[in-house]
């Protein structure tokens, strides 16, 4: 019989909970705003519950949450989420608040593993083993395939704040991150185009001065992801990242940069190939879970 998965999608604001085996069978579908970690995580709990009267027993669940978090088994705080200006949710037990209700694995990973993963099974990065799914949107964040393998060593990457170079008489805005000012999402994230416009990014006309200077900075930081990892492919996914007109001069910027170092023909003569948009939209997060629970059996 075919196996029946849990996914939950944490997010800062939602968390999107699905019953299923992939994107052709998706069963049962919740969403639930994050409030505080006991009364999200107990709707989360009853959504399966119900689901599982309805569908039959889940074989396993898989969990990609927001962070920074905890993804490693064994450690004392393995599914717990970590210090987070989010009130009430750092040091709090995600994971165990689910899996305490259920006798199954439940797998427990970053929200954006977990998408990379969706893009890896059914989207844009099917057949590669080294790869990068980044978001933009509020916050910026990457998750990370290596030879075949989800990137986590010390705790998981952070993509988003890495340092970027910010030349002041072309962007006096200095950045919004608490802890470094201008690392990547302090510069480009969806709050530092509105702080530094003084309008929300999506109300911004496509030809605004705003996304010349959002693509330099996304190029710089892909260049130098592009350097460290020598991914087969980038995958760009986030509110920030829809805009149409981003990506075009993302992909000229980018070779800019590179200037002809990286001798890829892909960079080379298909960067648009390259550094390409999510394909399965605002699903590769739960049908990562899915895959995260495959994986957890
Ligand atoms: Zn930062």
């Amino acid at each position: 019989m075919a196996r029946l998965y849990g996914g939950i999608e944490g997010g800062g604001t939602k968390f999107m909970c699905a019953v299923g085996s992939g994107p052709e069978d998706i069963r049962a579908e919740g969403r639930f705003p994050t409030t505080t970690p006991e009364e999200t995580m107990q709707q989360v709990v009853a959504f399966f519950k119900q689901a599982e009267q309805v569908h039959g027993r889940l074989d396993s669940i898989g969990f990609a949450s927001f962070g920074p978090l905890d993804p490693r088994p064994g450690s004392v705080t393995f599914g717990h989420i970590l210090s987070t200006p989010k009130p009430g949710w750092s040091n709090a037990d995600v994971l165990g608040m689910v899996a305490a209700d259920f006798d199954i694995p439940v797998a427990f990973d970053t929200d954006v593993n977990g998408a990379a993963l969706g893009e890896w099974r059914w989207g844009a990065a099917r057949g590669l083993d080294t790869f990068i799914y980044l978001t933009i949107g509020t916050g910026i964040g990457g998750g990370v395939m290596a030879n075949g393998e989800l990137v986590h060593g010390l705790l998981h990457p952070e993509m988003g704040h890495v340092l970027l170079p910010r030349n002041p008489e072309v962007d006096p805005y200095e950045g919004f991150c608490l802890f470094h000012k201008n690392c990547f999402e302090g510069l480009a994230a969806g709050p530092a185009i509105e702080n530094r416009w003084g309008q929300r990014a999506e109300t911004l006309p496509p030809d605004h001065p705003a996304w010349e200077l959002e693509a330099h900075y996304i190029a710089l930081a892909l260049s130098g992801y592009i350097c460290v990892l020598s991914p087969q492919r980038i995958i760009l996914g986030g509110g920030v990242s829809s805009q149409q007109q981003l990506l075009p001069m993302v992909h000229q910027k980018v070779l800019e940069i590179l200037n002809g170092y990286i001798q890829s023909p892909l960079i080379l003569n298909h960067i648009d190939e390259y550094i390409v948009p999510v394909a399965l939209e605002g699903k590769a997060g739960i049908l990562g879970a899915f895959v995260m629970a495959e994986q957890a059996l």
